[in-house]
């Protein structure tokens, strides 16, 4: 398995919308190993495909002391209620965390590794902010579309909370992004 290079906001594989897996083949077993170590080695509780290039519709989720999981060609099917959720972050979009709505119960269909129909049911906990956080990946969201108010998103200064501040709007943020990836001369 292989530990794969995150991408970051202003790549624009995060925001097409990934194509449905046809077949849970050993190639998608192989794409589900590497992102479950690359979640890993960056320290985050889930992982969409398109985080590390690959435009498909795979997540894995790793919630702390549970075994980590794939869901390929995820669905809500159902969700109700809404929770505000305080500071979530994102591996695609490092350095800043946001507050927003999301529903409080979720009912996810997918397939396992294996191909079989899994149905993931999650209330007012982590990973039912992560199972909505990762479905809006495969569909080219990201968190800073859900937004209410650009006083909603805080930029961290090293880990210390007590210094985060507001920050501009996160479509300049996008566009900031973008040119900055341009100036490296980096290809994302
Ligand atoms: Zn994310």
């Amino acid at each position: 398995m292989t530990v794969r290079p995150i991408r970051y906001l202003g790549d624009p594989v995060l925001r097409q919308p990934a194509k449905r897996v046809r077949q849970v083949d050993d190639a998608i077993r192989r794409l589900i190993g590497d992102m479950i170590e690359s979640m890993h080695a960056a320290q985050g509780v889930g992982l969409a495909a398109p985080q590390i290039g690959v435009p498909l519709r795979v997540v894995v989720l790793g919630i702390p002391d549970e075994e980590p999981f794939a869901l390929v060609n995820p669905v809500i099917v159902r969700q109700s209620g809404t929770r505000r959720m305080e500071h979530e972050g994102c591996l695609s979009v490092p350095g800043y965390r946001g507050s927003l709505t999301r529903a409080d119960r979720v009912v996810v269909r997918g397939l396992d590794e294996q191909g079989k129909e899994r149905r993931i049911r999650a209330e007012g906990n982590l990973l039912a902010q992560a199972l909505q956080h990762e479905v809006d990946h495969v569909n080219g969201v990201l968190y800073v579309d859900r937004l209410d108010s650009r006083d909603d998103l805080v930029k961290l200064d090293g880990t210390d909370w007590a210094t985060a501040q507001p920050v501009q709007e996160p479509a300049a943020l996008a566009q900031q992004e973008t040119q900055s990836a341009a100036a490296d001369g980096v290809a994302r």
